[in-house]
């Protein structure tokens, strides 16, 4: 059925072409570029219709499955604009290989990965120049599939739309990258292990928001989410992995089912290992981390994902008292990590993973 698969091309009107946003004041999230990528899927004819498209509204039943039980996944990438005007793109294929992992846990039909892309590099070029330059600012990529089908009772949704939506997004670290108050839940849990945290469906982040209102409440920026069984191992930090620095090794909690494999996480492992640093998969709990804190031993911590690259931990936030990492500025490897990544990302560096494309 995908050996037929064509893109249409609808340009916008020259006349309906937006005002590009002031570069100084992008903010997360809030502009949308002129043209986003859409098709759809039946039982009868697979995906069909796929096109390039100018972003406009959609018009959705109020019976849509999606708004009722929740059926909608969705990814996250960055395009970057390099020192050589060149446009780059970090491990696209991998987040729609993850997606189609997404899918299948819920009960949603695969995309076809290498046609994805390569609509998605045409969808770039004809947006091209929407990518910002400013230093550190990015075009934020954001494909999601949804249940569309227009029908009650639970069940998979017969039909389904996914699109791909770009928005312009500011530098993450306004005044460089400083490390940030976490607050501890061991009250409410992300994910269980035969749950759906490994994957990235919208409720999840919709279970996460009344945390993440504790922890604003608390002055804290990001919610440390333990498991959801025993509220003992550390599991991610907001939406983002999580690495500590114990003595020299590097500690990051395996993937055992309710954590999202997060493309930074991934990358983060292999250029600390090219480093010649020890980089160590296991369980950690949280009174080991805060034990390796009074110690002294825990030199570093910092979360992963695509937003910000990499976020240093400054404190800790649990049960009332303030744990305070190192000297609270952000660790020597996590710097080094970030600047490493990001000229990789941005195609200043070598790429030795070959992950850019
Ligand atoms: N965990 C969760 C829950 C996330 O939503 C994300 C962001 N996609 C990550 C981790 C980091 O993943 P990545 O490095 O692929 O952005």
């Amino acid at each position: 059925m995908w050996e037929d698969f064509e893109v249409a091309l609808e340009k916008v009107a020259s006349d309906r072409r937006k005002e590009k946003p002031d570069e100084g004041n992008l903010g997360f999230g809030v502009h949308f570029t002129d043209h986003m990528f859409l098709m759809k899927w039946d039982r009868e004819h697979g995906w069909h219709d796929a096109k390039i498209c100018p972003f406009d509204d959609f018009s959705l039943s109020p019976a849509a499955m999606v708004l009722h039980y929740g059926q909608a996944i969705f990814e996250g990438m960055k395009a970057y604009r390099g020192e050589d005007g060149q446009i780059y793109l970090f491990r696209p294929a991998e987040n729609f290989e993850r997606m189609n992992n997404s899918a299948l846990r819920m009960c949603m039909p695969r995309i076809p990965v290498e046609k994805v892309v390569k609509s998605l590099k045409a969808l770039l070029y004809l947006d091209r120049e929407w990518i910002p330059k400013s230093e550190g600012s990015t075009l934020y990529i954001r494909p999601a599939m949804i249940g569309a089908e227009a029908a009650l009772g639970l069940r998979p949704a017969g039909e389904y739309w996914f699109y791909i939506i770009m928005s312009p997004v500011g530098a993450y670290y306004k005044e460089g990258c400083n490390p940030t108050k976490i607050y501890v839940s061991d009250e409410h849990v992300r994910a269980v292990k035969g749950g759906v945290g490994n994957v990235k469906t919208a409720g999840n982040y919709a279970a996460s928001l009344f945390t993440a209102r504790l922890a604003e409440k608390a002055g804290c920026t990001q919610v440390l989410w333990l498991d959801g069984c025993e509220h003992k191992y550390v599991e991610e930090v907001g939406t983002s992995n999580i690495f500590f620095k114990i003595d020299d090794e590097l500690v990051t909690p395996p993937l055992e089912g309710s954590i999202l494999p997060g493309l930074t996480r991934d990358s983060v492992i292999k250029l600390a290992e090219s480093r010649g640093v020890k980089v160590v998969e296991r369980k950690i709990a949280i009174d080991e981390v805060l034990e390796a804190i009074e110690d002294g031993r825990l030199r570093e911590a910092f979360g992963t994902g695509t937003a910000a690259v990499i976020s240093p931990v400054g404190e800790l936030f649990y049960r009332g008292k303030n744990y305070v990492i190192g000297d609270g500025r952000s660790g020597e490897l996590s710097v080094e990590l970030f600047t490493d990544l990001q000229a990789i990302q941005r195609g200043e560096k070598d790429d030795p993973f070959r992950w850019v494309v």
